[in-house]
């Protein structure tokens, strides 16, 4: 039953965003079970926090500048917690029972879920000051189609723009900063955005930066050029070639990496003993030629 409705839903991928492309690049089993067989997830406590955290840090800006408190932010914590909880009712899987209000174990798991998050909002003070910031954008859906025809999309957290004119891409992080290796595979998603934002409104954004919460807090920023991007846009074309052949042929390895600790897909993972789903859409078989493996190299 549940294979019958994972091929009925199935449909090849239409473009790439951020998300996913780092998804095909660290293990092209998971790009299919997420994008093509369209596998569930269920919800997790840690990326629910983010959503939670987000969701105050774009709703603090509803707010005149000078009222764009620690306290205003830790107010909207619970509101913004009911309303997601309104939008997704399965995320009261996350805390059964918990939603009485009273004492007990799972009241409990849900204070100090929601305590963590004020962690997070006071690091972010600590790195931005929002009374001298106005975003002309938050939560910002973009998309724009190559010429190549390839689609790219996502959600840029924040646009603020100078009194010069220049352009700033902002992300929130809920997690650590990475070490100086990984930088550029983090910076790559900003790249993106920057890449989709030159080429929907001809506006080369002057700076890229990431703002992480957890752990001692950073901000990372990089002011990218047009050669960066060209280059970023060559090699997304050559990943979506890439893709499109694992499309065509039903290929998609499993690759173990340091997140399979995380993934729900292991029992469908041969790697964790597991079977994938019958591969739901036609195999065309177009021959395999030149793979993409890293994005990050070089101009990262
Ligand atoms: S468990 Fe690891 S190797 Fe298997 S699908 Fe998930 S990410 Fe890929």
């Amino acid at each position: 039953m549940q294979q019958t409705e994972t091929a009925r839903q199935a449909v090849p991928p239409s473009g790439l965003s951020p998300s996913r492309a780092g998804d095909f690049l660290t293990c092209p089993l998971l790009y299919r079970l997420r994008v093509i067989d369209k596998l569930p997830e269920p919800p997790s406590q840690a990326a629910t926090r983010g959503t939670l955290v987000h969701a105050v840090l774009e709703r603090l800006f509803d707010h005149p500048a000078g009222e764009r408190t620690p306290q205003r932010a830790l107010e909207l914590l619970r509101p913004q917690w009911e309303r997601l909880l309104g939008e997704r009712p399965e995320l009261a899987e996350l805390f059964p029972g918990a939603d009485g209000g009273g004492a007990g174990e799972a009241a409990e798991q849900l204070a100090r879920w929601l305590a963590d998050a004020e962690k997070l909002l006071a690091q972010w003070f600590r790195l931005e000051d929002p009374t001298r910031l106005e975003p002309v954008e938050r939560e910002l859906y973009v998309e724009t189609v190559l010429d190549s025809g390839l689609k790219l999309r996502g959600y840029i957290d924040r646009v603020d723009v100078a009194p010069t004119g220049e352009v700033r891409l902002v992300d929130y992080k809920t997690g650590r900063a990475p070490s100086r290796d990984f930088e550029g595979k983090a910076m790559f998603q900003m790249k993106f955005y920057a890449l989709v934002v030159w080429r929907w409104k001809g506006v080369l954004p002057k700076r890229l930066q990431l703002v992480y919460l957890g752990g001692g807090g950073d901000v990372v920023s990089y002011d990218p050029d047009e050669a960066d991007l060209r280059s970023v846009e060559r090699k997304l074309l050559a990943l979506w070639e890439t893709i499109g052949r694992a499309v065509a042929t039903g290929e998609f390895p499993a690759t173990r990496n340091r997140l399979c600790d995380w993934c729900d897909h292991q029992a469908s993972c041969p790697e964790f003993g597991g079977t994938p789903p019958p591969y739901p859409l036609p195999i065309t078989g177009l021959p395999p030629q030149k793979t993409v493996t890293s994005m990050t190299s070089k101009e990262s």
